[in-house]
């Protein structure tokens, strides 16, 4: 007989550790084992439905089991699943890479391929390096990066990182950044909405950039939504601005769009709607609509040509893989016929209406189909749930005996923005 979910949970216990787990509690608990899924729903061992409510952490853009990227692997995986690509090319890689250039901020016209969302980044904090050792400005080696970031979990994507429980333990591994404060409205002392808040964010970035730009290589943003970090969102401008201070002082600009890209916010890039290209463009998760690890890294000529004469040493054994590229190729053909999106985060923002009413929601936060939902335990206090509480973990445990699955992200109370000006982590 085929088994269930109970024998796979034994199994998975005794040989597996899951990642951002607490193993000791895993270890008590009746998680699902996924078998199967078809567009929003994922399906047990044991035949129950879930809503997956966060598309399996944002990469799932078109559904489970999309029509035009499961063809698309089908066919390729006819010809070939994989060939290197040092020293070599394919055509999956190369269709991508002119699909990619279309459809991003004018601009960026090259594409350097990885494997997931962190090496995107690194790659991008790898570039900005070596970019200024050989054009003229050696002293540049620090990046600004924002209070709560998540850019990923490798030692350089780290660094650039801002959330406490994450990062805070590795400290001793991590290169120092400068970073600037989070639009993180809802807790800000300086302000009383999100646009006076991004202000003085952006004041707090001037000053910094001013002190700071002769040893900067660039600023790392996630555009429009700071995600693990809590769905901080940043007011209508911000990114703009962010844009012209790093024109100003000739420092580059990496905008982090692995969760915001490929329609996640309303349009294919989070970039586009403040007509923003940054220097540096890392893609992954909805890339492959949720199929294959596959990362991007785009940038533009000036960068390109400033590593002619020069060789960038970083790539990895599955570099252009062309079963990835061919996934993302479909997930792309989904991406053109997608309809209706508009009237989907009307339908989105409509629920959310509800929950925001309940007693212990201190604030939704949205933007596009990304939403976060700020716990607290008493409203007019905003006072928080105390993290031993484990408030979150136990609402998504209660959704998902209602059947849908949700993921908690814990947030820090910050101090007040003004004293983290310029910290150096
Ligand atoms: N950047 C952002 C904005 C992300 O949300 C994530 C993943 N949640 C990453 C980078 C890292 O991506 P990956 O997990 O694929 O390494």
């Amino acid at each position: 007989m085929k088994p269930r979910s109970q024998e796979w949970r034994q199994r998975d216990r005794a040989v597996l550790w899951h990642p951002f787990t607490p193993q000791k509690l895993w270890e008590e608990e009746d998680f699902p084992v996924i078998e199967r899924g078809r567009g929003c729903w994922l399906v047990d061992a044991d035949g129950r439905r879930y809503l997956d409510g966060v598309s399996s952490l944002w990469c799932n853009t078109h559904g489970h089991r999309a029509r035009e990227i499961d063809a698309a692997l089908r066919k390729q995986i006819g010809k070939i699943a994989h060939a290197t690509f040092l020293g070599l090319s394919n055509p999956p890689a190369i269709e991508l890479a002119e699909r990619l250039v279309a459809l991003a901020p004018k601009g960026l016209t090259r594409v350097f391929y990885s494997d997931n969302g962190s090496t995107a980044v690194e790659i991008a904090l790898k570039m900005a390096f070596q970019y200024w050792q050989r054009n003229g400005r050696p002293l540049r080696t620090k990046f600004v990066s924002l209070v709560e970031g998540y850019h990923g979990d490798t030692v350089g994507a780290m660094s650039v990182g801002g959330i406490a429980p994450f990062h805070e333990r590795f400290k001793p591994l991590l290169f120092p950044t400068i970073k600037a404060p989070a639009t993180y409205a809802y807790r800000c002392s300086k302000a009383s909405s999100l646009e006076e808040c991004g202000a003085h964010c952006l004041e707090e970035l001037e000053a910094i950039l001013r002190t700071h730009a002769h040893e900067v290589c660039g600023v790392v943003i996630e555009p429009l939504v700071q995600g693990a970090g809590g769905m901080i969102v940043q007011p209508r401008g911000f990114v703009k601005r962010v844009r012209e201070l790093c024109a100003k002082h000739d420092v580059f600009l990496i905008a982090d769009e692995v969760m915001t890209g490929f329609g996640r916010t309303g349009t294919t890039f989070a970039c586009e709607q403040e007509e923003v290209t940054p220097d540096f463009m890392a893609v992954s998760k909805g890339l492959t609509g949720g199929y294959l690890p596959l990362a991007a890294t785009l940038t533009t000529e000036r960068v390109y040509d400033g590593f002619l004469g020069d060789v960038f040493y970083h790539g990895h054994t599955y570099t252009g893989n062309p079963l990835a590229c061919a996934a993302a190729l479909g997930a792309l053909k989904a991406l053109a016929r997608l309809k209706g999106v508009p009237a989907r985060i009307e339908q989105f923002r409509r629920g959310l209406d509800e929950i925001a009413r309940l007693p212990h929601v201190g604030e939704v936060r949205r933007r596009g189909l990304i939403a976060g939902i700020e716990l607290v335990r008493d409203r007019a206090t905003k006072e928080p749930y105390a993290a031993e509480e484990r408030m979150g973990h136990r609402v998504i445990l209660e959704a998902r005996k209602r059947g849908v699955i949700l993921r908690p992200l814990s947030l820090r109370v910050p101090r007040s923005c003004g004293s983290r000006r310029g910290l150096a982590t």
